[in-house]
């Protein structure tokens, strides 16, 4: 049942607050329902969850008319320039902006739709190639840049650390990211807080909490594996 597995995830987030000495409320599990049917996503809202992730604007769009309308759709993959507007008005947060492009589409959309979007700088910390995201180092320039946007606000810092077997080998990404929020956020930039961390997925999610992580992004703990094929 995916009750259950929901149910281990919350246990397991309890326990690395407890490590942490964090409040369990300092902490939002985003449930991540990428390739998922509706009525799976419906059994863990019934189960309590109100936050889910996607990582495809027409996924999104699909879901929400299905779905119950107090659900906070989280924009967590990369996203095309041209699909900001279908999106626009249905998103809680957008995790996943590494450009000022990007944002600064994002922000004719809102003003047209007279809505001020929150969104999360993207961070590529270890560098991989294969990743969206901005460096560590042109992170404070671009989140200057797109603070002057009136209509998006900064939150936070997200990033996806490797995929590694062991979680502690992202240990030190976790606290790279955290750190380089900190710096971010003593530079008191206008518009900009630095208050979400969304980091830690379904192998590291235990230490991105130990490292400060406000929202984790867990899709397989909670839905099982995902069969791209059948797509
Ligand atoms: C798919 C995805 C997740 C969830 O990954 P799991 O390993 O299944 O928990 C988290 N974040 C992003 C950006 C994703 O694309």
């Amino acid at each position: 049942m995916l009750k259950d597995n929901l149910k281990e995830v919350e246990n397991n987030i309890v326990l690395a607050c407890k490590k942490a000495n964090r409040e369990r409320s300092s902490v939002k599990l985003i449930a991540v329902s990428k390739t998922k049917p509706v009525e799976m996503l419906q059994e863990i809202y019934d189960a309590g969850s109100r936050d889910f992730g996607e990582n495809k604007v027409q996924e999104i769009v699909a879901k929400r008319d299905e779905l119950p309308s107090d659900i906070n759709w989280h924009m967590i993959g990369h996203l095309q320039r041209n699909k900001v507007k279908y999106i626009i008005n249905d998103v809680a947060l957008i995790h996943s902006v590494d450009s000022y492009r990007l944002a600064e589409e994002i922000n004719i959309q809102a003003k047209k739709n007279n809505r001020i979007v929150p969104i999360l700088i993207e961070v590529n910390i270890a560098e991989e190639q294969s990743k969206f995201g901005v460096r560590a180092e042109e992170t404070l320039q671009l989140v200057e840049e797109i603070a002057t946007l009136e209509n998006v606000r900064i939150k936070g810092l997200m990033t996806i650390a490797p995929m590694v077997d062991d979680p502690e080998d992202n240990r030190e990404w976790f606290r790279k990211v955290r750190q380089l929020s900190v710096d971010i956020d003593s530079k008191n930039i206008d518009n900009v807080d630095m208050n979400e961390l969304s980091m830690g997925m379904t192998g590291d999610y235990m230490v991105a909490i130990e490292e400060g992580a406000t929202m984790v992004r867990v899709g397989t703990a909670i839905f099982g594996e995902r069969n791209y094929s059948k797509n």
